[in-house]
C-alpha cells in the first residue's frame, strides 16, 4: 500500500509498505479520505517522522476484522476517532476516551490502509458524505463542537477567535451557526476571507490593527468569550485582555508556558479559563444532528488532493492558504 511519510524540512515522500494486520480488538480500514491537521505542521517543518505520518482524521471502509471484533462488519463505512480508550473504565463507558488513563493515539492515516480499535469507529449513515464523516469524527468539527459544550451560557453573545487556521475556522462556523457574533483574528488574508465567508462579523489583521483595543471597542468592553486557537503565548495573553469581565477564555491551541496574573487576569475580573481537548466519542450523534440541522460542516473543506499530490497539500496548508485539506484515495 501507499503511505505518506514526512521527511522533515517540509519534505513529503510516498512510501510503499505492507498492508498492516489488525490485532485483537482492531479493524483494518481502507481509507476513503483523510484530512490534514494543523498540528502536523511541526513534524512537517521539523524533523519529520521516521515511519508513517501524523495523520489522524479519516473515514473509510472496514476491510478486515481483527480477532474478537464483533461490533463491526467488513464493508461498513466508518469515521474514526484518533484517540481510543481502554473501553472498560468509567470515562470509556461514558464515551470519554480522552479522559481514559490508558488512552492511546492512532496515526498514519494518510495511507491507503490503517488499523484502529473497533471501539474508536463511528458507523456512518449511508447518505453521509465521506468528507463530513471525516470532519465530524475528527478534529475538524470535533474540536469546535467540544469547545461549544464549554460555551453554553446564554449570556455569550460575542465570541472572539484568535487564530483562524482550520480549527479556528471551525469555531467561527459553529459559533456563528449557534447565533453568536464572531470576531476572528489572523495574520493570513486568505484565512480572514474564509472567516468572513463562514459568518464572522469582523475580521482583524493583527499587523494592521491592535486586536485587543479593536475587540473591546466593537463589543463595548470585551467579548463574552475568547477562544485561543493560534497556539501562541502572545495570543493567549490577548484573550485575557479582550475578554469581558466575568467572561470565559477557552484554550484550544497547544502551546508553551504563558505568564498570567491571578489578580489581574482572573480574580479582579471574575474571569473563567478552561481547556478543551479533541472531542468525546459520545458527542458524535450530537455533531451529526447539528450537521443535519444545517450546520454547514462541509464548507470547512477548501482543498482536495489525490494521495499522489500530498506534497502540494501540505505546502498549501503550511502557507496558510487553506481551510481543511483533504486527501482522496482511489
Ligand atoms: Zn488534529
Ligand atoms: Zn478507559
Amino acid at each position: 500500500m501507499q503511505i505518506v511519510r514526512l521527511t522533515g524540512g517540509s519534505g513529503v515522500a510516498i512510501d510503499t509498505l505492507p498492508v498492516p494486520e489488525p490485532q485483537a480488538g482492531q479493524v483494518l480500514i481502507r481509507t476513503a479520505v483523510s484530512a490534514l491537521c494543523g498540528s502536523e505542521l511541526s513534524t512537517y517543518r521539523g524533523q519529520g517522522s521516521t515511519q508513517g505520518n501524523p495523520g489522524h482524521e479519516a473515514a473509510g471502509v472496514v476491510e478486515k476484522l481483527g480477532p474478537d471484533v464483533a461490533s463491526l462488519q467488513p464493508g461498513q463505512r466508518v469515521g474514526v476517532s484518533a484517540i481510543s480508550g481502554c473501553g472498560t473504565c468509567l470515562p470509556c463507558q461514558q464515551g470519554q476516551y480522552t479522559w481514559c488513563a490508558q488512552k492511546a493515539f492512532f496515526g498514519s492515516m494518510h495511507a491507503e490502509y490503517f488499523v484502529i480499535p473497533a471501539l474508536a469507529c463511528h458507523p456512518l449513515p449511508d447518505n453521509l458524505s465521506w468528507e463530513v464523516g471525516a470532519l465530524i469524527s475528527g478534529d475538524g468539527f470535533g474540536v469546535p463542537y467540544h469547545t461549544s459544550t464549554k460555551l453554553t451560557d446564554p449570556a455569550i453573545a460575542r465570541v472572539a477567535v484568535f487564530g483562524a487556521g482550520p480549527i479556528g475556522q471551525g469555531q467561527v462556523l459553529l459559533q456563528t451557526h449557534l447565533g453568536r457574533q464572531v470576531i476572528a483574528v489572523d495574520l493570513s488574508a486568505r484565512r480572514r476571507e474564509y472567516a468572513l465567508a463562514w459568518g464572522a462579523v469582523l475580521v482583524l489583521d493583527p499587523v494592521q490593527i491592535e486586536p485587543v483595543a479593536a475587540i473591546r471597542e466593537f463589543t463595548d468592553g470585551g467579548a463574552e468569550a475568547c477562544i485561543e486557537a493560534a497556539g501562541k503565548p502572545a495570543t493567549a495573553k490577548q484573550c485575557f485582555q479582550a475578554v469581558r469581565t466575568a467572561g470565559i477564555v477557552v484554550f484550544n491551541g497547544e502551546q508553551p508556558a504563558v505568564e498570567l496574573s491571578p489578580s489581574e487576569d482572573f480574580i479582579r475580573r471574575d474571569v473563567w479559563a478552561v481547556g478543551s481537548w479533541y472531542y468525546h466519542f459520545s458527542e458524535f450523534p450530537r455533531m451529526l444532528a447539528l450537521h443535519r440541522a444545517g450546520a454547514p460542516v462541509a464548507k470547512l473543506i477548501t482543498h482536495h488532493f489525490p494521495l499522489s499530490e500530498a506534497s502540494e497539500a501540505y505546502r498549501a496548508m503550511a502557507a496558510g492558504e487553506t481551510g481543511k485539506v483533504l486527501l482522496h484515495y482511489s
